[in-house]
């Protein structure tokens, strides 16, 4: 157990572990990179570095203190995930306490005042059992903005003993006051070779589908993690039967089947509220990779390596106009998602808009 267990980023992992072997670690930290690369783990594992009793540039997993800092982060996901079922806005804050390592992370859609309160009152005590005391902020992007004068003026004067780790995908969300007292740490999207093997071992994803695999997760490890072909297949199948729908040889010939399983592509698109977002991002890349295609783009950059003639059949029939209707669609669908609108009616107006732009009436 230790820093070896990252998967990816070594980099990133050097830097720290030189840190630790110096004591040089800051008071605060600003961990950022794309969704799913581990910067939470990482901030984890660099909690528990800080106060391992054996090891001074790593940490053993072993010693008293590593096993009660697993214990602590196990807890407060535990009373993070309790506050967010409570129904009472105001009840959810009540009687917060926080460890020597603490997630911090939003309870509603975001990390509440009283939250950093319980911070600043409990940073400049002295750590109740460790030498070292860290706050992980996730997603600190999401600190109300009341709060964030409050959390500078403590990370202005730094409690020795204490560390912030600040962890947010993109750095340029957060105000540029908090951005600047901290020391960035940027993780990338990891190498195809770890992916691979994380699909590979823990996920059985056989050969032949390990480099659509591979794309489809882009460099995220968490993502990997979880990844199902059955899945993927299923969630790609209706936009699939949509393109084929839209992009028909010949439209003028379409049959009551045709248009009919076109329908039932439009309403599964529009089934399955909560997993939208994932249902959209799989429209863009079909559509990026479509595009890609038909401007003779580069394969080594295509996400759905397994449809290439389809993308081609695609491309050739939509053209670029039909291709810009449908993006107008996506990003219409994107602006669109958090209301309670019917998404079905969109999609087939959408398909009836690109099929009479290309020449038909229907
Ligand atoms: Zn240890």
């Amino acid at each position: 157990m230790g820093f070896q267990d990252f998967l990816g980023n070594p980099q990133a992992v050097t830097a720290l572990r030189e840190m630790l072997a110096r004591d040089g670690a800051p008071g605060s930290l600003l961990f950022t990179g794309p969704e799913g690369v581990g910067k939470k783990t990482l901030a984890m594992m660099l909690a528990k570095a800080l106060n391992c009793e054996r090891l001074k540039d790593d940490f053993c997993g072993k010693c008293f203190r590593c096993r009660k800092a697993e214990e602590m982060l196990a807890l407060t996901r535990e009373d993070l995930a309790r506050r967010r079922e409570i129904k009472d806005a105001s009840r959810r804050v009540e009687g917060l306490t926080y460890f020597d390592i603490q997630l911090i992370e939003p309870i509603t859609r975001f990390i509440l005042i009283e939250q950093i309160r319980q911070l600043r009152s409990t940073a400049y005590t002295r750590p109740f059992e460790f030498p070292r005391r860290v706050f992980i902020l996730d997603q600190a992007q999401a600190i109300h903005w009341q709060a964030v004068d409050l959390l500078l003026k403590v990370m202005e004067e730094p409690p020795e003993t204490t560390h912030f780790i600040l962890v947010c995908p993109n750095p340029h969300e957060l105000r540029a006051t908090l951005r600047s007292r901290c020391l960035k740490l940027q993780l990338h999207p990891v190498e195809d070779s770890v992916i691979q093997s994380v699909l590979k071992t823990e996920r059985k994803i056989p050969e032949r589908s390990l480099t659509l695999a591979t794309r489809a997760v882009s460099g995220s490890v968490a993502r990997a993690k979880r990844f199902a072909l059955a899945d993927f297949e299923r969630s790609r199948q209706p936009w699939v039967a949509f393109l084929d729908g839209i992009a028909a040889k010949d439209l003028s010939a379409l049959t009551a089947a045709d248009w009919k399983s076109l329908f039932e592509a439009t309403k599964t698109l529009a089934e399955n509220r909560s997993e939208l977002e994932q249902t959209l991002q799989m429209g863009y890349a079909l559509l990026r990779d479509t595009l890609l295609t038909l401007k003779n783009g580069d394969e080594q950059s295509l996400m759905n390596i397994d449809l290439i003639p389809r993308l081609k059949t695609w491309g050739a029939r939509l053209g670029l106009e039909g291709l810009e209707k449908l993006k107008r669609g996506l990003d219409e669908a994107y602006r669109l998602q958090t209301r309670n609108v019917n998404q079905q009616l969109g999609w087939e107006a959408l398909a009836i808009e690109i099929i009479s732009g290309r020449g038909v009436t229907v």
